[in-house]
């Protein structure tokens, strides 16, 4: 089995023979892409399944789900996560899917958590979730070394959480950002995106609820990733108008410093508390990406909106050196765009859907 990367889109000869003769880098030299940016975010998908069927992420039916065969095992994640921190990764973000849903979670977050880089500083471990098995799980999540968490909530109206998750499930969300409230993580954040006509006159009610639960709201503008390709341009709330209506409520401050977080920050009337907005349709923030992406089924991705991908699996379930997944990793990086392009008339959609790619 060859190291060269497999390619969904269009071929990069050059990666491959660069990648054989050392151009990219070794190990231990940090992960920097042709446009500069150096990669310190590591976001690993630990399975597609969810407990939720939210509109703009999967179909109501009919989707295909990854080979069990084809899941990652905790040894092969581990792996990755180790080469990956030696390069000069910080930070590891478990996704799904929801993460909450591998049995082995809990042993995920320990062994993940206990990677240190070079530095011999550990590695942050963060979680983006649903919540619903949180009231269940924190405790030992929290003991595992989790530091961080995000949690998905899109709406406080039962039904509509019912009608854009499928599933009557908002008390066991509310109850998962309960326990996350009442332990020691920090900052906690909620996820909400902005859909025009489905929660758009609950902006500020959600940024009020978060703030109740000593939170950060951040509103995601809707990007083009549901499984079903029904995004729709029109649909979307932008920046602006989510600005606008917070501005109806609280003076919004800039908040400096963002660095190549994807959310740009404002505090709320001129206090501590802050709210974040995510605009990666209408303000995109490529430019200091620093992320990276294994799905559930070994693929690396160097952007949300990749056509192409980089299949470690066969590496992995092979007698294989570590200098193989490194070199991937480096092909991965290096064959990184400038941005997403969602803007441009060409623009394709990527095949998976979000769930299967990861937050
Ligand atoms: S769209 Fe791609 S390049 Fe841009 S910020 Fe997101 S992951 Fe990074």
């Amino acid at each position: 089995m060859s190291t060269v990367p497999v390619m969904i889109g269009m071929p990069r000869p050059r990666a491959a023979a660069d990648l054989r003769s050392g151009v990219l880098g070794v190990p231990g030299d940090p992960l920097v892409d042709t446009y500069g940016r150096v990669h310190r975010d590591l976001r690993i998908s630990l399975t597609d399944r969810c407990s939720l069927r939210c509109t703009y992420c999967m179909p109501e039916q009919g989707n295909e789900w990854l080979a069990r065969s084809s899941i990652l095992t905790l040894d092969e994640i581990e792996r990755v996560a180790r080469i990956a921190a030696a390069d000069g990764v910080t930070t590891f973000r478990l996704t799904g899917g929801e993460p909450l849903l591998r049995t082995d979670i809990v042993d995920v977050v320990r062994r993940l958590s206990a990677i240190a880089g070079p530095d011999g500083r550990p590695v942050e471990l963060a979680m983006t979730t649903n919540g619903i098995r949180l009231p269940e799980l924190l405790p030992g999540l929290v003991d595992a070394g989790l530091k961080r968490l995000n949690i998905s909530l899109d709406t406080l109206r039962r039904d509509r959480f019912r009608d854009l998750t499928r599933r009557d499930r908002l008390d066991d969300v509310l109850a998962g950002v309960a326990a996350a409230a009442a332990s020691g993580l920090r900052p906690l954040k909620l996820n909400a995106v902005a859909m025009r006509d489905v929660n758009d006159d609950e902006l500020v009610e959600l940024v009020q609820f978060a703030l109740d639960h000593d939170a950060e709201l951040r509103f995601i503008e809707q990007m083009p990733l549901d499984a079903g390709h029904t995004w729709d341009r029109s649909r979307m709330v932008t920046r602006e108008e989510i600005l606008d209506v917070l501005a109806t409520r609280w003076s919004l401050t800039p908040v400096p410093g963002r660095g190549g977080a994807p959310a740009e920050r404002w505090t709320l009337d001129g206090g501590s508390r802050t709210v974040g907005v995510i605009a990666s349709v209408t303000a995109p923030f490529c430019g200091d990406c620093d992320r990276l992406r294994l799905t559930a089924d070994g693929q690396l991705r160097n952007c949300l909106f990749s056509t192409t991908e980089y299949d470690l699996l066969p590496i992995l379930r092979r007698e294989s050196a570590d200098e193989e997944i490194d070199g991937m990793l480096r092909a991965c990086v290096h064959g990184k765009l400038p941005g997403h392009a969602i803007n441009d008339p060409g623009f394709l959609q990527p095949a998976r859907g979000m769930n299967a790619i990861g937050g």
